[in-house]
């Protein structure tokens, strides 16, 4: 007998790509792209073939990471995405230039996703993350309810305010039976260039709280670096100033 699905609907595999990865957050302004710019980049230099789809409606902000500012090719109706630093891309930016203040409701949503991950040529991609919108919303949904997906990653800062909004995140991803691969605390500290020393400028210890309650990884703690900053928004690549282990990806 087959065994009965949780969910009877039919979901999708995104064409050319082995992997679904998202990267998700409570609030807005976390370094939820900063992670998906280092967790893309990482996989990259250690040999694998990588894609991001920028789903962030808030604030697309993977054009910039990247350095591009050309829109993509259609080519038989699907976009060709843009290549910087050997990723492939493409941006919810691409499809909504000058237009910020859509309210993204049920069909909307679905049919940008489509676009997005279906209607784009990947070739041949290891891994494809997805940097998702802060929250939980039509577009989270409108992923988790169409397309075959193998996990999530959670980012978070250290203060006690994003709490809520990450329990929020973290139900969501367990009602749809999505493997949360592990919570990533960034901004937890700063190292003194002087002494070496680390300072916690936030209070609270949100990411490891989260992990044990949960019992979800903490993948590591990302301190504040005005390095990655600069990068980001000059379009530099971010792997000289710091790497993260992303070995749980492989497994
Ligand atoms: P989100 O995607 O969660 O909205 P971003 O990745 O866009 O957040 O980061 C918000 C801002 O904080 C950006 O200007 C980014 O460069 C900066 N930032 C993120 N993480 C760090 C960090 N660890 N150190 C310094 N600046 C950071």
């Amino acid at each position: 007998l087959a065994k009965k699905s949780t969910n009877p609907k039919v979901k999708h595999f995104i064409d050319g790509v082995k992997k679904v990865i998202l990267v998700a957050s409570g609030k807005g302004g976390v370094g939820k792209s900063t992670v998906t710019a280092l967790i893309a980049e990482q996989l990259n230099l250690e040999g694998h073939k990588v894609g991001i789809v920028d789903a962030d409606i808030y604030g697309p902000s993977i054009p910039q990471i990247f350095g591009i500012s050309d829109v993509p090719e259609i080519v038989y109706n699907k976009m060709t995405p843009l290549k910087s630093r050997g990723i492939e891309i493409i941006s919810i930016g691409f499809l909504i230039r000058n237009n910020s203040a859509i309210v993204w409701r049920g069909p909307m949503a679905s049919k940008t996703i489509y676009q997005l991950l279906s209607l784009t040529n990947w070739q041949e991609l290891d891994y494809l993350i997805i940097d998702m919108p802060p929250g939980t919303g039509d577009i989270h949904l409108s992923i988790l309810e169409n397309y075959q997906l193998d996990g999530v990653i959670i980012v978070t800062t250290p203060q006690k305010m994003a709490a809520i909004d990450v329990v929020r995140s973290i139900d969501l991803y367990k009602k749809f039976n999505l493997p949360i691969l592990g919570i990533i605390e960034n901004m937890s500290y700063l190292v003194e260039a002087s002494s070496g020393k680390k300072i916690e400028i936030f209070s609270g210890n949100s990411g490891e709280n989260f992990a044990k309650e949960y019992n979800i990884p903490l993948i590591c703690k990302i301190p504040i670096e005005p390095k990655l900053s600069d990068n980001c928004d000059n379009g530099i690549g971010l792997t000289d100033i710091i790497k993260l282990p992303i070995d749980f990806l492989y497994s």
